[in-house]
């Protein structure tokens, strides 16, 4: 209750709270758990859970409440009538969950898909569910100690199976390393007590250096009167661990040296301003490690997550990383999704006038985007169980990659994605008839180029993606080998009316085959032109008008004159090399052309692309 005063104020919500304390209290009477307490503190450590994210009243009856459907007598009619339908719509998607999960007569992978998609499903129409079922999950792992072996075991593994990679989706990093930590504790406790150990022994050596800075910053900063708190972060076990696991695996000794951010420092300011203003304290006094700067307060994560980072060289030869917050966006930080009903209710409070410039408010939004993108997406996607999972594991738990759009705009898919799964992001439409894309990229000496992409091209970190269309471009068999989202093949073979949902490999296989075909002869043309704005888009219409597919396109550009290799392959065997002479006649009517060469021809493969 006290946690929950700190932030509801209203008489009638604190009374609904009272009430459903006093109802669960009763239900859950004489109840005990395997540890041997009174069941009823397993809801209020739930509840409590939850009130640290500060999540609304109805999410915290919820979660005092949120067993006695599957435990008492009591039913969801009955809640639904003295708490409302919110209350009852929470509590029946968690109870429905935990009934699947032990149901005998599922076979265990098909209960698990359906698991998942539950979740899924309730995640986009009511994200508190998700909320309450990690700290439901979080709470039964804290207590797992009572529980037999066999159980503790079951349940460790579907925490990594399924909650883990959620809770990190979610942007949850608090429960998430401590379900990770318990996890890992529970499934390998050998590797757990040796990690604990070296990593206690490696953390006062670190906390010197850090302790160092922290002071410098604090007496600083707070000599320009900004009041400034100072954490230090320890990176939670399990993660080490795979940091440990990269180390060893590329010969390094010595690991637990090379993780520099074995603990981090975490400055806390009341400001935007002021986390720029600590940033730059903080750069005067110690020179900041080339590549360590990130701004994610001004372009915010996809779930939200806003910070500054950045990364030093401190006292003692020591490499520091260090995250620099708001009060809001550590609570982000730390509670991810969750943290939508604080955000909410800031909104609600201050209005969007005041707001529209607030980082809180620019998290607020990224995290409305993003479940809306959730909604969508959850449509588009196949229905059939094992696909669906399928699916869900490579769009959604992925490691990610952020590119932008030319306006700016961030988006995130899953490492592998090409243009091809942009383009069906931004709709079907520029999907149906995407040609390919032009893209600013970084090239190995770490300069800015921009070149045409073909719609097999692997999408990188930070590229900025301009999806070319074409009125006349259709999807075709090959384009399932090139997209690598689920939701964009479903789209694919949505346009390419296959109505029975074809299996990926045996897809890709043909695409590949037919590819061979098709193939079998490329060409390279040389353009020397005079270099405008416009050049490379009115050069691959052409290409693209001409019905060939665009392999790789480059182009080099010294003292205003543009070299621009291409090459091309019909996209179909008729064609034949009859298009080549009208083709180079055209291509030399192109606004700034001055000539074009067809290099020698050769075999090509798609793989070899
Ligand atoms: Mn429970």
């Amino acid at each position: 209750m006290e946690e929950v005063h700190q932030y509801i104020h209203t008489q009638r919500h604190l009374d609904r709270i009272q009430d459903a304390y006093t109802l669960a209290y009763q239900a859950h009477q004489g109840a005990l758990r395997k540890s041997g307490e009174p069941y009823i503190l397993h809801p209020v450590q739930v509840a409590l859970l939850l009130a640290e994210m500060r999540i609304d009243a109805d999410g915290i009856i919820a979660a005092l409440l949120h067993d006695v459907v599957e435990d008492t007598n009591l039913t969801l009619d009955e809640l639904q009538t003295r708490f409302g339908p919110a209350v009852a719509t929470i509590v029946d998607g968690v109870t429905k969950f935990a009934v699947l999960s032990q149901g005998p007569s599922f076979d265990k992978k098909r209960a698990h898909a359906e698991t998942v998609r539950k979740l899924f499903a309730a995640m986009a129409q009511e994200p508190r569910v998700i909320a309450l079922k990690v700290a439901d999950r979080l709470h039964n792992m804290r207590t797992l100690d009572a529980m037999s072996v066999a159980h503790q075991q079951k349940t460790a593994r579907e925490t990594r199976e399924i909650y883990i990679p959620l809770a990190r989706r979610l942007g949850m990093s608090l429960a998430l390393a401590e379900l990770e930590d318990l996890a890992l504790l529970y499934l390998e406790p050998e590797v757990y007590a040796t990690l604990a150990q070296e990593v206690a022994a490696e953390v006062p050596r670190r906390l010197l250096s850090l302790n160092e800075i922290g002071q410098f910053l604090e007496s600083s900063l707070s000599q320009t009167g900004i009041a400034v708190t100072i954490q230090a972060q320890q990176k939670h076990l399990a993660s080490i661990r795979r940091k440990v696991a990269h180390l060893l695996q590329h010969g390094s000794e010595h690991w637990l040296h090379q993780i520099h951010d074995l603990i981090s420092l975490d400055i806390i300011v009341e400001t935007d301003d002021q986390c720029y203003l600590a940033l730059g304290q903080l750069h005067a006094c110690w020179r900041p490690k080339d590549g360590g700067i990130k701004d994610f307060i001004a372009t915010p994560k996809l779930n939200g997550y806003q910070a500054l980072h950045t990364t030093v060289f401190g006292p003692h030869n020591s490499l520091v990383e260090i995250h620099i917050y708001t009060r809001d966006m550590l609570r982000l930080a730390h509670y991810g999704l969750a943290s939508y009903w604080y955000l909410r209710e800031r909104y609600h409070k201050v209005g969007l006038q005041q707001g529209a410039y607030a980082s809180w408010w620019i998290s607020y939004r990224e995290m409305t985007n993003w479940m809306e993108q959730l909604r969508q997406w959850q449509r588009a996607l196949p229905q059939s169980t094992g696909e669906f999972l399928a699916a869900f594991q490579d769009d959604l738990f992925q490691k990610q990659v952020f590119v932008f759009t030319p306006a700016g705009n961030v988006i995130d898919l899953p490492r592998g994605a090409t243009p091809l799964d942009l383009a069906y992001r931004l709709g079907s439409d520029i999907g149906d008839h995407c040609a390919g894309a032009r893209i600013t990229t970084r090239n190995q000496e770490g300069l800015l180029v921009t070149r045409l992409a073909p719609l097999d091209y692997e999408l990188k970190e930070g590229d900025i993606v301009d999806i070319l269309s074409q009125p006349d471009v259709t999807p075709n068999h090959e384009w399932l080998s090139f997209a690598h989202t689920a939701a964009a093949r479903n789209k694919i073979r949505h346009a390419l009316k296959l109505e029975t949902p074809i299996d990926d490999q045996k897809c890709s296989k043909e695409a590949k085959s037919e590819q061979a075909i098709t193939g079998a002869k490329s060409i390279t043309l040389c353009i020397h032109a005079n270099d405008r704005a416009g050049l490379l888009r009115d050069v691959a219409d052409l290409l693209t008008r001409t019905r060939l597919n665009i392999l790789s396109l480059n182009s080099e550009t010294t003292h205003g004159q543009a070299l621009l290799t291409v090459v091309v392959q019909p996209s179909t065997p008729k064609q034949g090399l009859s298009f080549l002479t009208p083709l180079l006649h055209d291509l030399c009517t192109i606004k700034g052309v001055i000539q074009v060469q067809q290099q020698g021809e050769k075999e090509e493969h798609h793989e070899t692309l």
